[in-house]
């Protein structure tokens, strides 16, 4: 099953010649970082990982608004109020508060999957009431991975792609829905000046103005129109729009997928620095690149690992088979791999 949202997962099907499949550890529904075992710095299963607030770009908040299916109308309802207050809505986005952006940073050191001050306002009792139209970062988020760090590279690649092409398509919208060049100017203008920390002499009510030009007062319908520009669009449209940039990270995407994920052991292996986080009945849990991210293996197999001192990985199976009396298949060994605890030498 694909498991990017509607039109993203159709632009990175085509890009890759094949969907990116869903997490399978990332049981959102039955959220894996809210559960008692394995013993791991649990998140609040009032907030799970939405401890964030997404830009959304001006075609995902046209497609909230336009799409009528009764499920996301708490999704439509938070958006129209976001918009009314003209907090963060741009003819480019609609991007979460400037009081939030500016904590967050602090905030999210110790509070991402907790603090309840923090929560997304699309997140509604457990759910996202804009699961369908979420942005590149929530739509690329897991917080483990079937192939562990090698997962984690390709959803990272997907995620700069998207981010770049959801810009390069919003501002092709914004134009192509009629924004004065005045106004996206200022946009710019703005965004560079709070990156670099200064604080322009401008009220927020003179942002706003300044940001819609002409359209002020008509935002939802702007946003419509941009969704209605956007929702045709293919893969070699977006493509197009994102130029060298987006040219450049889909051939790193496709490498990453079709060479990086490929299942074939190394020749040589040598054991990394892990940790242990527990035992349950006959198996040790134990992380490698992310502390969240459990790999289990039987707890005889574990001390055996030490056994991988940068020897060929079929001497030193065969060693531990008739030294230690384990059998340690070539599939666990592939998620060693994947998750770091065992690196090619
Ligand atoms: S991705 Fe988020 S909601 Fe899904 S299982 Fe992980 S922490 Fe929970
Ligand atoms: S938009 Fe949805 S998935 Fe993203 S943080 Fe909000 S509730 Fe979570």
């Amino acid at each position: 099953m694909d498991a990017l949202p509607e039109q993203y997962g159709a632009w990175i099907r085509e890009a890759l010649g094949a969907p990116l499949a869903r997490e399978n550890k990332a049981t959102c529904s039955d959220c894996a970082m809210c559960k008692p075992w394995p013993p791991v710095d649990r998140f609040n299963l009032d907030t799970k990982c939405c401890t964030f607030n997404p830009a959304l770009p001006n075609f995902r908040v046209g497609a909230v608004l336009a799409d009528e299916d009764p499920a996301g109308a708490r999704g439509r309802e938070v958006a129209r109020a976001r918009i009314r207050s003209g907090d963060g809505a741009t003819p480019l986005e609609l991007s979460a508060p400037r009081a939030y952006a500016l904590a967050y940073p602090r905030l999210s050191r110790d509070g991402f999957g907790k603090d309840r001050d923090m929560l997304c306002p699309f997140y509604d009792q457990g759910n996202c009431s804009i699961w369908k139209w979420r942005e590149a970062v929530c739509g690329t988020y897991f917080c483990k991975y079937d192939r562990g760090d090698k997962g984690r590279q390709v959803w990272n690649d997907t995620r700069r792609l998207l981010l770049v092409i959801e810009g390069a398509v919003a501002r092709w919208c914004a134009l192509g829905a009629g924004i004065e060049d005045a106004a996206l100017h200022s946009i710019v203008v703005l965004d560079q000046a709070a990156r670099e920390g200064s604080t322009p002499e401008v009220t927020s009510k003179d942002r706003v103005e300044r940001a819609w030009g002409s359209w002020i007062g008509r935002e939802e319908e702007f946003y419509l129109r941009c969704w209605e520009l956007a929702k045709p669009l293919g893969w070699k449209d977006v493509l197009k729009l994102a130029g060298s940039e987006g040219d450049e990270l889909a051939r790193a995407l496709w490498s990453r997928f079709h060479v990086g994920l490929s299942k074939e052991l190394p020749a040589k292996l040598r054991l990394q620095a892990f940790t242990v986080h527990g035992a349950k009945d006959r198996s040790v849990v134990i992380t490698g690149y992310n502390g969240a991210d459990m790999v289990d293996v039987d707890r005889d197999a574990v001390a055996a690992l030490t056994r991988f001192d940068g020897r060929l990985v079929e001497v030193v199976l065969d060693e531990i088979a008739r030294r230690d009396g384990v059998t340690l298949s070539r599939e666990k060994v592939r998620e060693l791999v994947d998750h770091n605890i065992l690196k090619p030498v």
